[in-house]
C-alpha cells in the first residue's frame, strides 16, 4: 500500500538541523504516527512521503516556510520585567506559558536586562532548514472514527 490521503503512517525519523546536529528522532521509541493529508505533520514531509511504501527509506530537505514558519520579528517582544513579578530569576533560555491571541502559547526569554524581558513567541524550528531521515514503517487504512477526528488514535488514547 502506497501513502496517499486518509491513510493511517508510521515512520520512523530522525530530525537534523543544517549543522548536522540531531534535534528529534524517534529512534528507541515508538514510530511517529499521523494521518496523511491532515496536516498532522509539517506540509513539507507530508508531501515527499506521499507514494512511498512500508520499508522505503527517504530523507528529506524542508524549507522553513514548508516547516514551522520563518522567524517572525514581530513575535519577539520587550515586555517590561513587571510582568515575571512571581519568578524568582528570570534566565535566558527559560521557557514560559502566555495566553495569546491564539490562545496559550510557549514564549522563550531572549534577553534579560534590568527594565525588560525579551521573549520570543517564535516556534524554537523556525526559520531553519529541517532534515529528515524518514523510514516507513506501517501503512495501514484509518478507521472511520479515525478520519472523523482527523488523526490516529494509538493505543490508550481515548478522544
Ligand atoms: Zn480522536
Amino acid at each position: 500500500m502506497k501513502i496517499a490521503n486518509d491513510l493511517a503512517v508510521a515512520i520512523h525519523y530522525t530530525l537534523t538541523d543544517e549543522s548536522g546536529e540531531t534535534i528529534d528522532s524517534s529512534a528507541g521509541a515508538e514510530p511517529l504516527t499521523y494521518l496523511q493529508g491532515h496536516a498532522n505533520i509539517i506540509p513539507g514531509l507530508e508531501r515527499e512521503l506521499e507514494g512511498c511504501a512500508v520499508g522505503d527509506k527517504k530523507v528529506v530537505t524542508v524549507q522553513p516556510a514548508d516547516g514551522y514558519g520563518e522567524h517572525d520579528e514581530n513575535l519577539v517582544q520587550a515586555v517590561p520585567r513587571e510582568m515575571f513579578s512571581g519568578v524568582d530569576s528570570i534566565e535566558v533560555g527559560m521557557e514560559f506559558q502566555v495566553q495569546g491571541p491564539q490562545g496559550e502559547q510557549f514564549v522563550e526569554v531572549t534577553e534579560v536586562s534590568e527594565e525588560t524581558i525579551t521573549v520570543d513567541g517564535n516556534h524554537v524550528l523556525a526559520g531553519k532548514v529541517l532534515n529528515f531521515d524518514v523510514e516507513v514503517v506501517d501503512v495501514r487504512e484509518a478507521t472511520q472514527e479515525e478520519l472523523e477526528h482527523g488523526h490516529i488514535h494509538g493505543e490508550g488514547c481515548s478522544h
